[in-house]
This record gives C-alpha cells, structure tokens and sequence, in this order.
C-alpha cells in the first residue's frame, strides 16, 4: 500500500502516503489499518476513516475531556464509550480527583494494536487501577447500566457501521440514564462543514432528552473539511456558563499541561459559526 485514501468522502478525500504498514485486519467489526506517515507518525484508520494520528490526537483528546470535566468542577465518576486508542482515557485519569472510569469498547483488536502500535496515545492508561475496560456495544451497555456518572463521553467512529446506533435516540436515552442529574454528556458529532447534518440530526435526537443541548468546536487537522463539532448535553444550564475566573482555578489547580486546551479556548469553543446555527435553528421550528 503506497497510498491510503480516505473514503469518508465520495468525492473527496486526503491520502497519505505510506511509508510503513504496521498492522492491517478485517476484525469482526470493522477493517482497521495503522501505518507510518513521515507528516502525522503513526495513523490509525477504520472502514477508510481516519480515527487518530500521533501528530494532531491531543486537539481532540484533550477537548473532549478537559472541557466537560472542568466545567462540572466535581467529577469523579467517568464513562467513556468507544475510545480504543486510550488517547481519551489517559487525558480523563490526568485528573486526580477521578476515582473510576468505565470505557466501554466494542473492538478489543483496537485495544489491543493501539497499545502496541499507538502507546504514546494510552501511555499505560489501560493499566490504572481507576480504570475499567469492558468489550460491549456501547448502545447495549447504557441501555443496562445501574451505575450513574458525572460525565459521559462518546468517542466513537462516525455514524457508519458499529457507530451508527451511538447517534441514535435509544443510545441518548441510554445515556440520560446513566448520567447523574447535574452530570454533561459530549460526543464527537463530525465535522460541520461536511457533516451539517450530523450535527442537526443530534441536535433533533437529544433535544427531547436533555434541558440544553449545546455544540463546541476544534480544528483537528486531520478531520479535514474544516473544524470537529463536539456535541454538549446536560440539565444544568450553569455548567455552560462558567466564569473564566473559576475555570482558570479548576485548571490551575488540575495542574494539566496541554498542547490545546486552555480556559479561554473552552469557553470560546461555544461560539459557533452563523451557518450552524441557522441549521439548529431550523430543526428547532
Ligand atoms: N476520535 C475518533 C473520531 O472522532 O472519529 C474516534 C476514535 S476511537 C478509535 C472510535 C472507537 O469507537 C473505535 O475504537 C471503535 O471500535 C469504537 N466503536 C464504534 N462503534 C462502537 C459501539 N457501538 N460501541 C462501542 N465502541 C464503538
């Protein structure tokens, strides 16, 4: 393999020429490939999707974690669904006061080459005592659970083959379920540009389930056709709204040392362009 082409899009797409194909397999979920890129290290992709790449996975890894976690000030329960490169859970345990995180991945091949091919993603995290790694569909998992947590966060593929049912209605409501009453769920939901409608068909699906169901945003290189869109859901309003005096405290004393996220970026990641929100406009007529 010289060249790998993304296939996300029909008609358009990036490639990266291969200088090494480290471990390629068709597991019984979906075909996954890592290989050598000179420009982004190490890349993990699966069913011709770009999941993950050594060069640009601390943009999204630490968004999707810092950024809810931070805002409720108090968590120490986390779920994470999907996630099987671990670049989610390392940055979730850097937050001392966590004292359990339930990931709950449908792959374990995925699990098993990330550590292998990807170890700075995990970096051990699969081996903390805090954590807890269970092989299940995400979908089944909450629809089941008795436990309840202060953040829940879906990492998934995007809404093709073994991710699809993690856009859906049922999986939301799954997910309320699991969620305590002050607690804020974040999803990855696509890029906007290319995915506007990934990101009205959430905002169509949790809006019955959740009080304020909100959208942040970062640029991911790699999730090319403009900025990745984080899908927000919580009861409690206030936990969107929180003052850049108490966020710096909260970062300050994580004593987090990122490569992306800082405070002001996190409460400015709201601010969404006029064209998203002309498209949530209209789901909500
Ligand atoms: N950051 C990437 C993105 O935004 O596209 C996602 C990375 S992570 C590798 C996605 C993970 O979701 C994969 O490990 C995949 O196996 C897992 N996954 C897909 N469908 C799932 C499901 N129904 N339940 C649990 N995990 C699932």
């Amino acid at each position: 393999m010289n060249n790998y082409l993304e296939t996300l899009y029909p008609s358009w797409g990036q490639r990266f020429l291969v200088d090494e194909v480290l471990f390629e397999h068709q597991t019984s979920h979906q075909h996954l490939v890592i290989f050598k890129n000179q420009q982004w290290g190490t890349v993990m992709a699966l069913d011709g999707v770009v999941q993950t790449t050594e060069k640009d996975e601390f943009v999204y890894h630490e968004m999707m974690t810092h950024t809810p976690i931070l805002a409720h000030g108090q968590v120490k329960k986390v779920l994470v669904i999907g996630g099987g490169d671990g670049g989610i859970l390392r940055e979730v345990l850097k937050h001392q006061q966590i004292e359990r995180v339930v990931q709950v991945e449908i792959d374990q091949a995925v699990i098993d080459m990330c550590i292998k091919y990807l170890p700075n993603h995990s970096q051990g995290a699969f081996d903390d005592p805090r954590a807890e790694v269970i092989i299940n569909d995400g979908v089944k998992y909450v629809a089941d659970c008795d436990e309840h947590f202060d953040v829940i966060i879906s990492d998934s593929t995007d809404p093709i083959g073994p991710g699809e049912v993690l856009f859906t209605s049922p999986f939301y409501q799954g997910v309320k379920s699991c969620l305590i009453e002050d607690g804020v769920f974040v999803a990855q939901n696509g890029v906007s540009f290319m995915q506007l409608d990934e990101v009205s068909t959430t905002y169509r699906r949790l809006s019955p389930v959740f009080n304020e169901v909100l959208f942040y945003a970062a640029a991911v290189p790699t999730y090319v056709g403009g900025v990745m869109t984080f899908a927000w859901a919580t009861e409690n309003r206030a936990l969107t709204h929180i003052d850049s005096t108490t966020l710096n405290q909260r970062f300050e004393k994580a004593g987090l040392h990122c490569r992306y996220y800082t405070p002001a970026l996190h409460q400015a990641a709201f601010a969404l362009p006029a064209y998203v929100q002309a498209a949530l406009h209209e789901v909500s007529l």
